[in-house]
């Protein structure tokens, strides 16, 4: 790539927790994302917010509430240069970005993550308001005009920052619909130079790439129309277009949904596991319920987490001794990590035990003691309802006796915030402090304060096992349990997210939760599946040891899961994902989509307003099957034929095809090629094929699709139409 690479927004990124401007895992991943494309020297620049105050620092008292503190950020403590970026006279760059109306001054630090920068933007400037010098104190406001103005800030005024750089960035990557105004700042620019919209629409849209993270309709982003109208109801026209069409791009249920514009304006668009793609395809599928749910264009990038950050330290040493001298460049090489199976059986399980005491003296818990144990879980993330902290304790009496046995003693050590605005995740908090006072449970449960990287770093690298309930689907991905694995901490964790292709049979434990819709159903069963792994699997496992200290059954599923997990769930194999998959056809998509002032762009928004104006005279008049004396029908073939009215539009620029269920979750299709033309507009389509899965073709429904098809479409589905018959 040439220029200035790719460029990376995010609401949040945690790199270090000096530099509190995260929340949780999307804001790790970020971070860890731009360490891998430091290490690995990818043109990368990031941009996001500098909250003033940062994420709140978590007291829990007496009663188990949740307190939230809110001290100055240190920029001197930041293990990473933080500066107040300059412009060459040594005066702060000033970005002004339009807000309801009036205008807000931004100024920005920089970060340097080895050759990544990554520009922050704070509106604490002496020429704002008061109101709007606090816009950017915290991290995602419950405050709806606070929201919408920090995604402006960081959209709009993010564009402008790099513009005023004279950063060129080949690809654009949204992480999460946050930051998804960029897209029409950058309308906004080129309609500037003269630019119409539709082109402007497709230059964008062929550099840009969306990756999304939520799994539930309820967890993306959404504005009011009557919002809408009031922070951009000057800006529309800016972009060469009315109202109506600015709006069309996140018009989803009556309000402007940011997920959907982050759709409506990107050439690709990933979910962060596999699973999570699927389910993204099912979500989208009730946007655009006319394309089959299989056929929506969503790929999927699977996380992971950098090596370099999340690995003990200790573990780090003796991986140096035991792995090829370069293996920190090669992390996402299996052959690398084989070498863990060789390393002494008691030097990897030293090496934990002092990872364990090293957590526990840093949080000062007073656990039982016994000769081999006690065994410990952890669980720690923030507390969101559907992460399911209190599922361990569905049968209190149960859990009682499990963790109670004093020959093999079990503890469970929680931690995380909940949102300052989430009533019911600090409920939960509430009540895992309570549980952990209840006789029953007394020195068996433990909740440690302010969770954030470093107590991260801590509990993944010190604890036996790793638990993970989230109700099923609902984790997209889940990065925690892959710090967990990379030092040979045992994952238990519901089949969700990555741990659905991470699980191999031999490498944790998987609590196979089916998606049941109903959630007191789904619950049960899992509670009853982690009680049953915990009273025969891992607890016997683990207490395992005959005459000898080191419990040999279990270090040797620590090597398994450190070989089978290390190489595939780091951000070096992620970046490198997003390298191949999706930056790399973006950027070359985007150059050609400009070249030749914007030739491309502009032939492709023309052809499909034409499309789109035509469409509605595209319909299936006839679809059949041919039978079986049909002169035509070829061996052991099925042969479909279908009239097809297109009206004004060309029978090249559509695609026909048969389109049925193979009765399981897959769908089959059979494409139908232009063999007559009946009359002006009317086509006659057939197409045979030897693989319909199914037994009862006869009798099932054939279904034709219509589909306009361009060679300069990125997907088969861009333009999300389609006329079934
Ligand atoms: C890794 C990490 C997370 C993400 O945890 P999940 O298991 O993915 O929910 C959240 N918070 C902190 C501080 C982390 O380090």
């Amino acid at each position: 790539m040439q220029n200035s690479g790719i460029v990376y927004f995010s609401a949040e990124f945690g790199l270090d927790e000096s530099l509190p401007i995260y929340s949780g895992g999307l804001g790790i991943l970020a971070g860890d994302h731009i360490k891998a494309a430091a290490d690995l020297n990818i043109p990368l620049t990031g941009v996001g917010i500098f909250y003033g105050k940062g994420y709140f620092q978590q007291r829990i008292d007496e009663g188990g509430s949740q307190q939230h503190l809110y001290p100055e950020v240190d920029l001197e403590a930041s293990v990473y240069p933080v500066q107040l970026l300059r412009d060459d006279h040594g005066q702060p760059v000033i970005i002004a970005i339009p807000l309801n109306g009036r205008q807000v001054y931004a100024k920005t630090w920089s970060v340097q993550v080895g050759s990544v920068t990554l520009y922050l933007l704070n509106t604490d400037v002496e020429w704002n308001s008061d109101s709007d010098r606090r816009l950017t104190d915290t991290l995602y406001p419950g405050d709806q005009d606070i929201r919408i103005s920090q995604e402006i800030l960081l959209g709009i005024g993010g564009t402008r920052l790099l513009a005023a750089l004279g950063i060129q960035p080949e690809v654009w990557h949204m992480n999460e619909g946050h930051c998804a105004f960029l897209t029409l700042e950058r309308i906004r620019m080129l309609s500037a130079e003269g630019v119409p919209f539709e082109t402007a629409l497709e230059v964008v849209k062929a550099s840009t790439v969306f990756t999304t993270h939520t799994p539930v309709p309820a967890g993306h982003d959404v504005f009011s129309i009557d919002r809408m109208d009031r922070y951009f109801g000057d800006y529309y026209w800016q972009l060469g277009a009315d109202r109506e069409r600015v709006l069309s791009l996140g018009l989803m249920d009556g309000a402007f949904n940011m997920t959907r514009l982050a759709v409506s304006t990107s050439s690709k668009v990933n979910g962060v596991s596999k699973l999570h793609g699927e389910v993204t395809r099912e979500l989208f599928h009730k946007w655009m319920p006319h394309i089959p749910q299989k056929d929506i264009p969503v790929d999927s990038v699977t996380n992971g987490i950098h090596t370099g950050t999340w690995l003990a330290a200790g573990l780090k040493e003796l991986f140096d001794r035991h792995l090829p001298s370069d293996w920190t460049l090669q992390v996402a090489e299996p052959e690398v990590w084989s070498a863990v199976r060789d390393i002494p059986h008691n030097e990897l399980w030293e090496e934990h035990q002092r990872a364990k005491a090293k957590m526990l003296e840093a949080f000062d818990l007073p656990l039982p003691s016994s000769d081999a144990g006690p065994l410990i879980i952890g669980f720690a993330r923030r507390f969101a309802t559907y992460k399911r902290a209190l599922l361990i304790f569905s049968e209190p009496e149960r859990l009682a006796r499990i963790l109670g046995d004093p020959h093999r003693p079990v503890c469970l050590v929680f931690a995380g915030k909940a949102h300052p605005s989430d009533g019911p995740g600090q409920e939960l908090i509430r009540r895992i402090v309570e549980l952990s006072r209840d006789e029953r449970f007394r020195g068996r449960v433990y909740m440690v304060e302010n969770y954030a990287m470093d107590k991260a770093k801590m509990l993944v690298q010190g604890v036996d096992v790793w638990l993970n309930t989230p109700l099923k689907p609902m984790e997209a991905s889940g990065t925690s349990g892959q710090k967990a694995a990379l030092n040979g901490v045992l994952n238990c964790s519901v089949l969700d997210g990555w741990w659905e292709e991470g699980y191999n049979g031999r490498n944790g434990w998987a609590i196979e939760s089916a998606i049941e819709g109903d959630y007191e159903l789904q619950a049960k069963q899992d509670t009853e599946a982690l009680y049953r792994l915990l009273e025969e699997e891992i607890i016997p496992m683990y207490y395992n040891r005959g005459d000898r200290t080191v419990p040999t059954e279990w270090v040797n599923l620590m090597k398994e899961s450190i070989c089978s997990l290390a190489p595939v769930y780091n951000t070096h194999r992620m970046v490198n994902d997003y390298w191949n998959k999706m930056y790399v056809p973006a950027s070359s998509r985007g150059n050609r989509f400009s070249a030749d002032n914007f030739e491309v762009a502009s032939r492709v928004a023309a052809y499909k307003q034409f499309i789109r104006s035509n469409w509605y005279g595209v319909h299936v008049k006839k679809a059949d099957i041919l039978p079986e004396d049909s002169t035509r029908i070829e061996m052991n073939k099925t042969t479909f034929r279908a009239e097809i009215q297109l009206g004004a539009i060309w029978h090249k620029d559509v695609r026909v095809e048969a389109v049925g269920s193979d009765g399981r979750r897959g769908i089959w299709k059979v494409i139908l090629e232009p063999v007559q033309q009946q009359a002006k507009g009317l086509y006659v389509y057939e197409g045979a094929s030897s693989n319909i899965p199914t037994n009862n073709i006869w009798e099932a429904d054939v279904n034709v699709r219509v589909t306009p098809i361009s060679p300069d479409f990125a997907n088969d589905f861009e333009m999300e139409l389609a006329a079934w018959g």
